[in-house]
């Protein structure tokens, strides 16, 4: 049976099988909420989960400053900004993002049979916003992703420069902010989301709250695209799990906060090691760094019972290694130093 063309076209998101004892490859975080069983709590596991998310949206909504109904939650943010694809963008539209990005973007316009189109990265891997603009006038998109700090390589764009970029374009402009925990200057945007007819900013708990597991992401946009993207959106599409361990998240926000600030400083470290040992590294606000190094790396460093994210095409040779605790930092560090020693 053939599916639309579109989708057997598709090159779908491939999570890699390998396995490591020391896993740098998914900027997953600790888990420093979770470490110890929370209280016996019975869940109505023969009920529907709550539709309207109440607790969550109210918990968010007073540490992220808006108000909870600014509010829509979802199985993940990937969920959200497929749903946004879905709810805006026609087939044969034309859908805007960096390269490199986060590649599900590509794959939700793949889905959806928009047509993606790629505004390339400047030689440091900073993003251009005036080329944004000029791609913007001519290609006529009807959605943008901008994800700040940017996955894969860190760079964050200016607050400044999004806003304007906002009120410079009809499209609708999304910005991912799955990482903005771990910047050192907040650049946050998702407070001035509901001013804007064109804006929506995503966030996600699968990163700085160390909860990949339970998929929970949230979205706020004005109040008209907030009914459109809930009118869409699946019934009861949070489990109840996800939606108790998120609140208990929440609550514990002090413990997120001391967890990315540590995460910055161990960032620093790293960055310094690899640049001491004459590796091309570039400056990131993720819970990650970029570099480039010989081609083999990845396979010499699973050896080694360390997984690092490696990528292919044009970015051939180029790494993405997630700050993790300070055992398995220093057991990349020693690794990378040995392999550097050995080529020398
Ligand atoms: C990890 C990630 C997400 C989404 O993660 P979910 O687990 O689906 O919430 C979104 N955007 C970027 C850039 C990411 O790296």
């Amino acid at each position: 049976m053939k599916a639309k063309s579109n989708i057997e076209a598709l090159i779908s998101y491939k999570v890699n099988p390998a396995h490591a004892t020391i896993k740098l490859d998914a900027n997953e975080a600790k888990n420093y909420i979770f470490d110890k069983p929370l209280k016996n709590t019975i869940f109505s596991m023969h009920l529907y989960p709550d539709n309207d998310m109440t607790e969550l949206k109210e918990i968010i909504a007073i540490k992220m400053g808006v108000k909870p109904s600014d509010l829509i939650i979802g199985n993940g943010s990937s969920e959200l900004l497929e749903l946004i694809v879905k709810s805006y963008v026609d087939k044969d539209e034309v859908i805007l993002s960096f390269e490199p990005s986060f590649s599900m973007y590509k794959v939700y316009a793949q889905i959806h049979g928009a047509t993606y189109i790629e505004v390339p990265s400047e030689k440091d891997f900073s993003l251009n916003m005036a080329l944004m603009k000029s791609y913007t006038k001519k290609y006529n998109p009807k959605l943008v992703f901008l994800c700040t700090p940017n996955n894969p390589t860190g760079y964050q764009i200016p607050k400044d420069e999004i806003i304007d970029f906002v009120t410079s374009t009809n499209a609708l402009v999304v910005v991912d902010e799955a990482y903005m925990e771990f910047a050192e200057k907040d650049t946050s945007v998702f407070k001035e989301a509901i001013n804007y007819p064109n804006l929506i900013v995503a966030r996600t708990f699968s990163k700085a709250f160390g909860l990949a597991a339970a998929r929970i992401g949230y979205a706020t946009a004005n109040e008209s695209i907030m009914r459109i993207l809930n009118s869409v959106k699946p019934p009861y599409n949070v489990n109840t799990l996800s939606q108790y361990y998120a609140v208990e998240a929440m609550k514990r926000y002090d413990l997120m906060q001391v967890f990315t600030s540590e995460i910055k400083s161990k960032r620093t470290i790293v960055m310094n090691h690899l640049k001491r040992l004459g590796i091309t590294v570039y400056e990131s606000e993720g819970n990650f760094i970029f570099f480039k190094e010989r081609v083999d790396l990845y396979q010499t460093l699973l050896e080694n019972d360390i997984m690092i994210r490696a990528f292919s095409g044009s970015l051939t040779g180029y790494y993405r290694v997630t700050i993790g605790d300070d055992f398995e930092n220093q057991a990349f560090m020693n690794a990378m130093e040995a392999i550097k020693n050995e080529t020398r």
